[in-house]
This record gives structure tokens, C-alpha cells and sequence, in this order.
């Protein structure tokens, strides 16, 4: 009999899918690491499985405890998988901009979620940032886990996700291309690919509204780059300690409106159903196009599900509202 003992037995070992049609005007090999396969349904579930038992390992989080973390709904759902199987309370800390989808899927596993308003300065006591470290000091024998700061974030990727891609491709994969938001994927696989080739190129895609790109290319943090946007999961306002900007060749940055739209067409013309950090992710691969030649792998990695933006990109009438849509 072929079975795994429990449910985080199932993380890892994704799919890796060329993608056809999107790609035709590109020289290369474009393959996409699918990490949409993983059982909470995105890449998350690997560094939050990590970040739970190197915890444990420290004695940070004993028996019984409560798991505190701000979470735009992904980590939430792997260290929901990771809570449940190993007997542990969950609180989600979101911010309101997130899809409802999310939230209820957060619930659907067990979770507690508190819902914070997005547009507050990082360091307002109503920020999910504060509120999950108020929290967490409230709570008796809760631990914060703190995803963007925590180094088991990308240590995980550096563990599973960099040696798959590596191994998948045959050691061939020149260009890694990848949405940042923690920084744990980028840092995590980048480092791995570039321990085992120096020349691999890593590049990260950023949104506009979010400190990465400008703080790359000139070293200043721009308080003037930050604005509310809607693409989820990726760019940020702070500077989290996960993204090893060393690490990283170069920053592109993608709109909402075409992170929107390119997220749809993976759907319509290659068949991936993903959110739209994916639809940013392959329009920054393909604005990066003067960087690829005919011999080059370059592999894009596909964080989450499009079931969780159904009633946004998805769904005509919200896409006109926000004149996505003509
Ligand atoms: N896309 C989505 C949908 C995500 O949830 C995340 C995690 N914030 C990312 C991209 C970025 O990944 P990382 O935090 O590892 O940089």
C-alpha cells in the first residue's frame, strides 16, 4: 500500500509545466514550478510545515499552544495543515484587502482570523503587524512566528523547493524568476541554484506600491513608493529580513491591471487556474525578455489557487470596476 501517514507528508515534490502559448515569442525553455499542488494549495505549505518544527525543535512552541501569525491567507493554510495534524490552536491576522475567499477557506480549517484595515502604516497599532504581536504577547503560550523575519522560511526553500527545481531541470535551469513578498521563496531557491551554479540569474517580480525594486537599485528605502495596490501576496512596505537582496540580480515591477490580466489568460490559454501573483509573474518574465537566449531554462514559480480570487480577477463585473476590463 502507497500512503502517507498524514496530511504534511503530501508537501513538496510539485509538478514542473512548460508553459506553450504565453511564452511563443520568447527563445527559451520557460517551465513553471506549479506549487499550486502542494495541499493547502500553495507554495506556503513548505516553510510553514519548517517554520512549525523548527519552533518545536527550539522549545518556542510547546504542547498545546496557540499559533500566532499575520498572514495573507496562504502561510495561514499550511500552518493550519501543519496546527491541525500536530495539535495546535490557530490565529490568522489579516489584512482587509485580501479576497473573501481567503478568509473563509482560513475558517473552513479550524482558524481564527482577525481582520485588520490595509491602509495604516505599518507600525499603527491597527496594522496586522501590531495587532499579531499584541496578540501573541497577550495569549499565554502562543508563539508569533513572524514569516517575514523568520529564517526557517528560507531555509525551507532553500531544503526543498531550490534542490526540486534544480533536479527537475537537470541541473539546466539558467534564470529563476519569482514574485517577492516575504523574500523566503527567492532567498531560499536562489540561494540553492546559485550554490549550485554561480551563473543562474535570479530575478524577483515586484508590484508598484511596494519598496523592493527602488531599495534594489539604489540602496534607499522610498517612503514615496508606497501606495495601496491589489496584487496579493507580493511587494511590501517594509523591508522583511527574508529577502536577501544580494542574492537577487534584478528587480521588475508589473501593474495590477496586467498581473490581472495575464493572471486570466494563464487561466484561459494554458489551462493554470493560480492568483494573480502568478499573472504578475510571468508578465515580469516576459518583460524580461531581452535577457533570454535560445539555450536558457528559465523557471517561474507559481505560488497559490485560483480558487481563492473567483470573485476578483475571475469575475467580469469586479475587473470593470477597477477598469481592468474595457
Ligand atoms: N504569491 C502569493 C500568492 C503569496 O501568498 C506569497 C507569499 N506572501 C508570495 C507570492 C511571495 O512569496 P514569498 O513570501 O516567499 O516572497
Amino acid at each position: 500500500m502507497q500512503y502517507a501517514e498524514n496530511i504534511l507528508e503530501t508537501i513538496g515534490n510539485t509538478p514542473m509545466v512548460k508553459i506553450n502559448r504565453l511564452t511563443a515569442d520568447l527563445p527559451c525553455l520557460v517551465l513553471a514550478k506549479y506549487e499550486t499542488f502542494n495541499p493547502g494549495n500553495s507554495v506556503k505549505d513548505r516553510m510553514a510545515l519548517k517554520m512549525v518544527e523548527d519552533a518545536e525543535a527550539a522549545g518556542i512552541l510547546k504542547p498545546g499552544g496557540t499559533i500566532i501569525e499575520g498572514t495573507s491567507g496562504n502561510t495561514g493554510m499550511g500552518l493550519a495543515l501543519a496546527a491541525i495534524v500536530k495539535g495546535y490552536k490557530m490565529v490568522c491576522v489579516i489584512s482587509d484587502k485580501q479576497s473573501k475567499e481567503k478568509i473563509d477557506i482560513l475558517k473552513a480549517v479550524g482558524c481564527e482570523v482577525v481582520v485588520c484595515p490595509t491602509d495604516v502604516a505599518p507600525d499603527d497599532p491597527q496594522s496586522y503587524y501590531s495587532t499579531s504581536r499584541r496578540l501573541a504577547e497577550e495569549t499565554p503560550n502562543s508563539w508569533y512566528v513572524n514569516q517575514y523575519d523568520n529564517p526557517s522560511n528560507c531555509k525551507a526553500h532553500f531544503e526543498s523547493t531550490g534542490p526540486e527545481i534544480w533536479d527537475q531541470t537537470d541541473g539546466k535551469v539558467t534564470h529563476f524568476v519569482v514574485g517577492v513578498g516575504t523574500g523566503g521563496t527567492i532567498s531560499g531557491v536562489g540561494a540553492y541554484l546559485k550554490m549550485k551554479n554561480p551563473n543562474v540569474k535570479v530575478w524577483g517580480v515586484d508590484t508598484y506600491g511596494s519598496v523592493f525594486k527602488k531599495y534594489h537599485e539604489t540602496g534607499i528605502f522610498d517612503e514615496n513608493e508606497i501606495y495601496p495596490y491589489i496584487t496579493e501576496g507580493i511587494g511590501e512596505d517594509i523591508l522583511p529580513l527574508n529577502v536577501n537582496f544580494d542574492l537577487i540580480d534584478g528587480f521588475t515591477k508589473v501593474t495590477d491591471k496586467d498581473a490581472a490580466i495575464y493572471t486570466r489568460r494563464l487561466a484561459k490559454e494554458e489551462g493554470f487556474f493560480l492568483g494573480n501573483s502568478a499573472g504578475a509573474a510571468i508578465k515580469g518574465l516576459l518583460q524580461l525578455k531581452k535577457h533570454f537566449t535560445k539555450d536558457d531554462v528559465v523557471v517561474v514559480l507559481f505560488h497559490d489557487h485560483g480558487s481563492r480570487y473567483v470573485g476578483k480577477m475571475y469575475n467580469d463585473a469586479w475587473m470593470r470596476e477597477k477598469g481592468f476590463l474595457d
